[in-house]
């Protein structure tokens, strides 16, 4: 199994060197990979001028998996909007065609203290957000800003097509029959049309799936009920726009974005496997950042894309055992617990393992 590996910028080489370190133990098991890194992002301008190179999609497109740690940086922000960092990764999502966006919100009971909920309502906490990733207002056209009547005006579109809609409800509906069998679609049908025809479709691809128990939610009750009551919630599948911003609240939940791993997937479960958070350029270089994230979305990796079920879990025991341990980064330090190292963390996952 190939993995490319792409560390990006900020803290990315160093998170992503803990994970490259877990799968090095792994492989002394026995696990196949193989790994080739590849610059992008910033560190993908300064090596070609582009922060997505040639050379780096067409290894990502090459590989069975890609794992990347975060990208951007103050130093890049001046640059035209298409040579920016964060336009490599949209870009490589677009390219490789990952409409599926996994976002699992966890919450470790020894960091249930870490939550601004109070821990009875989130300790436990276990779901799983589906997001769309390609389609929506963020793709659709029209758009632009343009003078209307004297005045300006922006428009944007928000578009699905049936299609689209569709593939991603059995990459949800296969997740919640994985989970707990629960799936929450949400939207706002009772104002958009585009959410009417996404409720719709949601229905009949749910006469495929009889076991799974099909809820709806708008989404404005989904953002209140993810405060008021989130165990409610086994697997949550909705649009690339609804899922930005409840796959963000979901993740305040847990407390530390230090810990939230993700995954991308294509219609093929092949996939991009990253931390939910960015290159944390504030304490870039200073061997501080939580790596779990990143360990944690390889073991997404081997779950989704190469099928370990049994490795995949082996990582998230590891994990568990360090925070039994006592053993913090400082972004999930509390009194009573031991403060660690980026590489410390790493290796004590390693050595878990
Ligand atoms: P950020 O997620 O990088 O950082 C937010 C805060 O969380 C910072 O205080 C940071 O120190 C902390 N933090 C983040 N990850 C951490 C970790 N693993 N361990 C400990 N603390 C951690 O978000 P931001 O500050 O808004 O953005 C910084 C840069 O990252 C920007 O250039 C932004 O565009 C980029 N970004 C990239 C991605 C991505 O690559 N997927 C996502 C979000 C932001």
């Amino acid at each position: 199994m190939k993995i490319a590996v792409l560390p990006g910028d900020g803290i990315g080489p160093e998170i992503v060197a803990q994970a490259v370190n877990v799968l090095q133990r792994l492989a002394q098991d026995g696990l196949k990979v193989e790994m080739e890194q590849a610059p992008i992002g910033g560190a993908g301008y300064d090596a070609a001028g582009d922060p997505l190179p040639e050379s780096t999609l067409a290894l990502a497109k090459a590989s069975d998996a890609v794992l990347l740690g975060a990208v951007g940086g103050p130093q890049y922000d001046t640059l035209p909007r298409d040579k920016r960092p964060e336009r490599g990764l949209l870009r490589i999502r677009k390219e490789m065609n990952l409409f599926a966006n996994l976002r699992p919100a966890l919450l470790y009971p020894e960091l249930a203290s870490a939550s601004t909920l109070r821990p009875e309502v989130v300790a436990g906490l276990d779901l799983m957000i589906v997001r769309e990733l390609t389609g929506d207002v963020y793709f659709g056209q029209p758009r632009g800003i343009e003078v209307r009547g004297g005045e300006r005006v922006g428009f944007n579109t928000m578009l699905y097509a049936e299609s689209e809609v569709r593939r991603v409800a059995h990459v949800a509906f296969g997740i919640a029959m994985k989970r707990g069998k629960k799936l929450c679609s949400v939207e706002k049908a009772n104002v958009l049309e585009c959410s009417e025809l996404w409720k719709e479709v949601m229905i009949e691809v749910a006469k495929g799936y009889p076991e799974v128990a099909l809820s709806h939610m708008y989404v404005d009750n989904a953002a209140m009920q993810l405060v008021r009551n989130p165990k409610q919630f086994d697997v949550i599948v909705t649009g690339n726009l609804f899922g930005d911003i409840l796959s963000d609240e979901a993740s305040m939940l847990t407390g530390s974005i230090g810990m939230l791993a993700s995954a991308s997937l294509d219609a093929n479960n092949k996939g991009l496997y990253e931390p939910i958070h960015g290159s944390a350029p504030d304490i870039a270089g200073k061997n501080v950042a939580n790596p779990l994230a990143t360990i944690l979305s390889v073991a997404m990796m081997l779950r989704y894309t190469l099928n370990q079920e049994a490795v995949a879990q082996r990582i998230e025991r590891a994990v568990k055992k360090v925070l039994v341990q006592g053993l913090r980064t400082a972004d999930i330090y509390t009194d009573g617990t031991q403060k660690v190292s980026c590489s410390e963390m790493g290796d004590a996952v390693v050595a878990a393992l």
